[in-house]
C-alpha cells in the first residue's frame, strides 16, 4: 500500500479536494506515500453513509453482529503479516513488537468482543405488580479518533464493540499511521460488511478530527490521544450532548519499594519503561526507589537500558525502533535539554546530538533510551507527559513522601509497583490516584477489566462490559403485570 484513501459509503475515494498529506517512514525519513486531507465536506458524506446504514445495521440480530466481529477477526490473523509491516512502515517500531503487540491485539480485540458479546446480560428487575426490562440500543452514528503509538489495536479497541452494539461509525486515525486502518477498511470490504457501516475518513486533527467531533448527526464520540487535545473535544462535544469517552495521556509511576528482588523483576522494569520506544500511554516514566536501595538500582536499571539494541526495525532482535516524527524526537529532546536544566543529570542516554544512534539513515527519528537522575519530583520533566523514551529516577524515604509525589501530578492513567511483598503492594496500589495498576508485573491485560484514567487522563472506562456500556444507550422498560 502507497497511497491510502477514504473509505466512504463502501468506496475507496480521495478526499472531495483532492488534497493530500504525505505519509514519512520514520525510520529512514522516506515518503511512503499520500494521505488525504479531508475536512467537513467529507466528514458529511461519511456521516451521511453511516446515517444511512444505520437502520438496517442496528436490526441485524446480535448473533449476526457477532458473526461479523469473528469474520473480521479471522480476516485480519490470516494477513497479520501486512499488519506487521504497514505497522513497521508508518511507526519505525521493532518487528517483535508489531507482531506480538499491534498484530497480536488488533486480531484479539475482535475476537475478545464477539466472545465477550455472547453473554451479555440482560438485565431485568422485579418490583410490585411491575417488571424492568433493561435493553440496549445502540448510540447511532459514533465517531473513533485514534493516535498513532498503537495504531490498528487502537482503533480495532473501539470498532469491536461498536459494531457489536449496532452502531455505525466515521473513524479517523492519526494522519502519521494511516495505512493499518485503510486495511481494515479493506479487509471489511473483502468479506462483504454491509457499505456505510466502517467509514474512514482521513486527515488533521483540527479538520478532520474537528469535523467530526462537530457534526450533529455523530452522537457518540470516543477519543484516545493526548490531554490538550481531550480539552478542544470535550469543549466541543458537551455543548451538543453527545456521549463522550476521553482516553488521554499520562505520567505514570514505576514505584520499587525496598523488598524488591531488583534482578529478577528488572528486566520488566525496563520493559515498562521503553516498550515502543516509551509511547505506550501505560509506560513508567518516572521510577520511584526506596532510598536504601536507590544506587543499587540505579546502576542496575542504567547498565540494563544500555543493553537495549536500538536501530533497525527489521532486525528481530532489535528492541527499539525509532521515534514516530523528527519533530516528536525533536519535542522529546526539548526535555532533555529542560532535564539537564532543571537540576537533573543524565545517567545514560542523552540527545541525538550528543549520543547519536549509529548505522540508521539520515533524516531518520532514533533516539537512545535516556535514563535521568536527580531531578525534583515536582520538576516540569518529571510532571509533564513526555511520550518518549525518557525516565527519571526519584527517591523515597516514607509512603507518605511517596504517595504525595506519586499523586503529585494532573494525570493519572497508570502505574506499577515492584515487591517481594504482594499484599503489601496491594494495599499501596489502592492509595495511588490512577485508573490501573500492576503489581510485580506491567502490561497484563485481561480485556473483561476497566482500562481509562483519572484526573487529566481521561474520562470513562473501556473494557468488556464498560465499552460494551459506552457504545449503547440504556432503555428501561417498566411492564405493569
Ligand atoms: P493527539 O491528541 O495529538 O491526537 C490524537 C488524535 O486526535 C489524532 O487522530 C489527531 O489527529 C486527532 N486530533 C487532533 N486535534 C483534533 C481536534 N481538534 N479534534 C479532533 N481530533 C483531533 O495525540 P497523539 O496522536 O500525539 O498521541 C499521543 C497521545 O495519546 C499521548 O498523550 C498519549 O498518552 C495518548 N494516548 C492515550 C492512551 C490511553 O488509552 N489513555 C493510549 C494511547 C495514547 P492528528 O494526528 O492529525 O493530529
Amino acid at each position: 500500500m502507497a497511497d491510502v484513501l477514504n473509505y466512504i459509503d463502501g468506496v475507496f475515494v480521495a478526499s472531495h479536494s483532492n488534497a493530500t498529506i504525505p505519509n514519512i517512514n520514520p525510520a529512514n525519513g522516506t515518503t511512503i506515500g499520500s494521505v488525504p486531507a479531508s475536512d467537513a465536506i467529507d466528514v458529511d458524506l461519511a456521516t451521511k453513509a453511516a446515517l444511512r446504514a444505520l437502520p438496517a445495521w442496528k436490526t441485524t440480530s446480535f448473533e449476526e453482529r457477532i458473526n461479523w466481529l469473528y469474520a473480521i477477526a479471522d480476516a485480519l490473523q490470516e494477513q497479520s503479516q501486512t499488519i506487521i509491516a504497514l505497522e513497521m512502515e508508518d511507526t519505525g517500531k521493532p518487528v517483535s513488537l508489531a507482531r506480538n503487540i499491534d498484530a497480536f491485539r488488533s486480531v484479539a480485540n475482535f475476537r475478545f468482543f464477539a466472545d465477550h458479546g455472547k453473554q451479555l446480560p440482560e438485565p431485568k428487575f422485579e418490583m410490585d405488580q411491575a417488571t424492568n426490562y433493561v435493553h440496549r440500543n445502540p448510540i447511532g452514528v459514533v465517531g473513533l479518533i485514534t493516535p498513532w503509538n498503537l495504531p490498528l489495536y487502537l482503533l480495532s479497541w473501539k470498532v469491536a464493540p461498536a459494531l457489536l452494539m449496532g452502531n455505525t461509525i466515521v473513524a479517523k486515525p492519526s494522519e502519521m499511521t494511516p495505512q493499518t486502518a485503510t486495511f481494515l477498511a479493506k479487509v471489511m470490504d473483502d468479506i462483504g460488511l454491509p457499505k456505510g457501516v466502517f467509514n474512514l475518513v482521513h486527515g488533521l486533527g483540527p479538520q478532520a478530527g474537528q469535523a467530526i467531533i462537530e457534526h450533529p448527526d455523530i452522537r457518540g464520540i470516543s477519543f484516545t490521544g493526548g490531554t490538550a487535545t481531550g480539552k478542544i473535544v470535550a469543549a466541543t462535544a458537551a455543548p451538543m450532548f453527545k456521549k463522550l469517552s476521553l482516553e488521554l495521556g499520562g505520567k505514570n509511576a514505576t514505584i520499587v519499594l525496598d523488598d524488591a528482588p531488583l534482578e529478577e523483576m528488572m528486566n520488566s522494569i525496563v520493559r515498562a519503561s521503553f516498550a515502543n520506544s516509551g509511547q505506550i500511554c501505560l509506560c513508567g516514566s518516572r521510577i520511584f526507589v526506596d532510598k536504601s536501595r536507590y544506587d543499587e538500582f540505579a546502576s542496575s536499571f542504567t547498565w540494563h537500558v544500555e543493553q537495549l539494541k536500538v536501530g533497525n526495525p527489521h532486525d528481530e532482535t532489535t528492541n527499539m525502533g525509532s521515534l514516530i516524527s523528527v519533530e516528536h524526537r525533536d519535542k522529546v529532546e526539548s526535555y532533555i535539554n529542560l532535564a539537564v536544566e532543571e537540576g537533573g543529570h543524565i545517567l545514560t542516554g542523552g540527545t541525538s546530538a550528543q549520543h547519536p544512534v549509529t548505522n540508521v539513515p539520515e533524516g531518520s527519528a532514533f533516539l537512545r533510551p535516556t535514563v535521568i537522575g536527580g531531578l525534583p519530583a515536582h520538576s516540569r520533566c518529571a510532571t509533564e507527559e513526555i511520550f518518549g523514551p525518557v525516565v527519571t529516577l526519584h527517591t523515597f524515604d516514607t509512603e507518605t513522601d511517596l504517595l504525595e509525589m506519586v499523586n503529585g501530578t494532573n494525570y493519572g492513567l497508570a502505574g506499577s509497583i515492584w515487591t517481594g511483598d504482594k499484599q503489601r503492594g496491594h494495599q499501596l496500589a489502592t492509595k495511588v490516584e490512577t485508573g490501573i495498576i500492576w503489581v510485580n508485573t506491567w502490561l497484563h491485560r485481561d480485556l473483561r477489566t476497566p482500562f481509562g484514567g483519572v484526573k487529566n487522563s481521561g474520562v470513562g472506562r473501556e473494557g468488556g462490559d464498560w465499552s460494551l456500556n459506552f457504545f449503547s444507550e440504556l432503555l428501561n422498560v417498566c411492564v405493569h403485570e
